[in-house]
């Protein structure tokens, strides 16, 4: 844990441009910085960083947040690591809290198996290039396969000596501990013997996505039956198998760039791929795609095509795996490499503007491509055909966008030439079925009587939401202002006016909280108590508290709400012309934006007891709900009367 007083120093060290600058070109353009966003593809520069605010905000994708969100969202780096680069840069020594015992347990652990794998990989890579036996096999294995030095340096491949222990007692001389080598499953312990899991191999590292050696893949040369053809690290407290994927570390930059993700089977594809000149891609090596890795991949970007060798078995094996993908929202896309070719191949074979091309022309949407391949089997077999529908539909239905399914139903249902509404039917009954199975499991928590079986569809309902732009302003302007003071003039006990002086947050924060008034967003909500319990204790928060906040997205808010498409020209200000802003009238602004919210809110209520009044059968029920929509009528009144008061003013 990094000391509070240190997280401090670091925040007051960071200027925002200079470390923005670290990574993109900026220019200046009046009081702030401009340049092309690293978040997403733009021709025309709307990344703004503004000096002033210590805050930089895309106007093109949305993205900001201060130097240390910009770290984290560039290089992925954790909250801590984004704090540590830059108290590095800015030579700040970081002073951390002490850790429990089982805290500096589990990092020590961590930290070793971190040591020996990049001992291992420095070892490996050196028999690669200076051992007889390295060239001889291992790196005429890769220069065979048409690497260059360059892409052998770069993925810090190496080889591992045809011997059971060479690598073993070599570590065991430096300095590393057996039971080290043997939790990082670079060696085997068997009863009293401990030898080299990857003997006689070519080593493929696998790397985090901060670029450290994780664990390793080798493959065997010899073409000895016995031996699989492939090994792998075991799982350990560094790797866990489904949460990494093979060349992210080296693809990461390109996926945002390229907004896209090509996903292929082994290293070598990823390799090829990389030396040809498409590096955003990555391998599942091995395993099969999980959720974990998808959700992974999903933070660079939504789109992924997946590239397969012309396998037809291969290629229906993994469907399932595809539906995970679509279930996430995201967009896939298949290219199948002609019989006998795959990604490395291809890739091998052929130059970047080729490969390009051909993934380009072949690339087909998922859905399509599987109602084209099943339907090839099915042609006139009106069983196997039924049975292709159910299978088409299931993929469809794990779309999330209703929008997007409803395109695939007519797409599909051109490409096998039935009805539209067969189709539909058959997607409705799918989704009903998901939405009992959910239904189900949600009841089982809390003992409702369960529903009917329908989704819920065009029934007109309530929207609560739509106070979102009142409560949006409400929060906007708590954390601009909320150290401003408003004064209130009041009459005391002998007719004298006296004024209140009241900050604006505790206006607020009281006045919304005597009407037991709350926010339907929960992330407002979450602000708005923020400041309240600050404000207990006596402290009035900042902006500057929210946009540096821990809280990811509350931090994001902050930077939303502040950040304007605008400045005003500080000509204006040169030349006297007088600008009217904000500032000039808050006690207006504020009691304006607190009572059209609160007229929402009770418009809202006054909506819900009448679709409550509805469904009621008994008269005295009836009775207190209509007195009750009288008193809600009569403060709406109040409230709106007020509000025109404070408006024509
Ligand atoms: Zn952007």
């Amino acid at each position: 844990m990094i000391k509070p007083e240190t997280i401090q120093d670091i925040f007051e060290a960071a200027r925002v441009e200079e470390v923005v600058g670290d990574f993109i070109s900026l220019r200046k353009r009046g009081v702030n910085f401009i340049g092309h966003c690293p978040f997403h593809n733009e021709k025309t520069p709307s990344f703004t960083v503004s000096p002033a605010k210590g805050i930089y905000k895309c106007f093109g994708c949305g993205k900001g947040g201060n130097a240390v969100n910009f770290v984290m969202e560039h290089e992925h780096f954790t909250y801590p690591e984004a704090l540590k680069f830059i108290a590095k840069k800015y030579s700040i020594d970081i002073e951390e809290e002490e850790q429990s015992p089982e805290q500096l347990k589990f990092i020590n652990a961590q930290e070793s198996l971190y040591h020996v794998s990049a001992f291992a990989q420095t070892n490996f890579t050196d028999n690669l290039t200076k051992t007889e036996e390295g060239k001889a096999i291992g790196l005429s294995y890769f220069k065979s396969r048409g690497f260059s030095e360059a892409t052998i340096e770069k993925f810090q491949l190496g080889y591992c000596i045809d011997n059971f222990e060479t690598f073993t007692s070599h570590a065991l001389k430096s300095g590393y501990k057996k039971d080290q080598l043997v939790k990082s499953g670079l060696s085997i312990q068997k009863e009293n013997r401990i030898y080299d899991r990857f003997r006689a191999r070519v080593m493929f590292p696998i790397q985090s996505l901060t670029g450290r050696v994780i664990a390793f893949g080798g493959r065997i040369l010899s073409a000895e039956k016995s031996k699989a053809k492939y090994v792998n690290s075991p799982e350990t407290e560094i790797y866990n198998k489904s949460k990494v994927l093979y060349g992210l570390y080296f693809s990461r930059n390109a996926m945002l760039q390229k907004d896209n993700c090509y996903l292929v089977e082994g290293y070598t594809d990823v390799i090829s791929f990389h030396q040809c000149g498409i590096e955003n891609v990555v391998a599942s090596s091995g395993t099969s795609l999980t959720t974990e890795q998808i959700k992974l991949i999903k933070r660079f970007t939504p789109n992924i095509t997946i590239l397969f060798d012309g396998d037809e078995a291969g290629l229906k094996a993994s469907f399932r795996g595809i539906d995970m993908i679509l279930e996430e929202g995201m967009n896939v896309k298949v290219v199948l490499f002609p019989d006998g070719e795959d990604p490395d191949s291809y890739a091998r074979a052929h130059s970047l503007v080729e490969l390009e091309d051909f993934i380009k022309t072949n690339s087909k949407d998922f859905i399509s491509f599987k109602t084209n391949l099943l339907i090839k089997e099915a042609e006139s077999d009106p069983i196997k055909k039924a049975s292709l529908i159910k299978e088409i539909v299931r993929s469809i239905a794990v779309i999330p966008d209703g929008i997007f399914r409803s395109v695939y139903v007519r797409e599909c249902s051109s490409i096998m030439n039935i009805q539209e509404q067969a189709l539909m039917n058959e997607l409705n009954r799918a989704l009903r079925n998901k939405y009992n199975d959910n239904l189900k499991r949600s009841s089982q928590s809390f003992s409702k009587p369960s529903e009917p079986a329908a989704i819920p569809e065009t029934e007109e309902k309530f929207d609560l939401s739509n106070a979102e732009g009142q409560e949006r302003e409400i929060i906007r302007q708590l954390i601009a202002y909320a150290n401003e003071e408003i004064i209130f003039e009041e009459e005391d006990d002998r007719k004298q006016v006296i004024e209140i002086p009241i900050k604006i947050s505790e206006f607020v924060i009281h006045d919304l909280r005597n009407d037991d008034i709350t926010f339907f967003n929960p992330l407002y909500q979450k602000v708005f108590d923020t400041f309240g319990n600050a404000l207990e204790k006596g402290v009035i928060l900042t902006e500057n508290d929210f946009i540096q906040h821990e809280d990811k997205d509350m931090a994001k808010l902050a930077v939303d709400l502040v950040s304007t498409p605008y400045e005003l020209s500080t000509n204006w200000e040169k030349h006297k012309i007088p600008v009217r802003t904000e500032l000039d009238n808050l006690k207006h602004l504020i009691t304006s934006t607190v009572l059209s919210f609160k007229s929402k809110k009770i418009d809202q209520m006054i909506l819900d007891n009448q679709n409550e009044l509805k469904v009621l059968t008994d008269d005295e029920d009836k009775i207190i709900l209509v007195q009750k929509h009288i008193t809600l009528k009569n403060i709406s009144k109040e409230i709106n009367r007020q509000l025109s008061r404070i408006i024509t003013k």
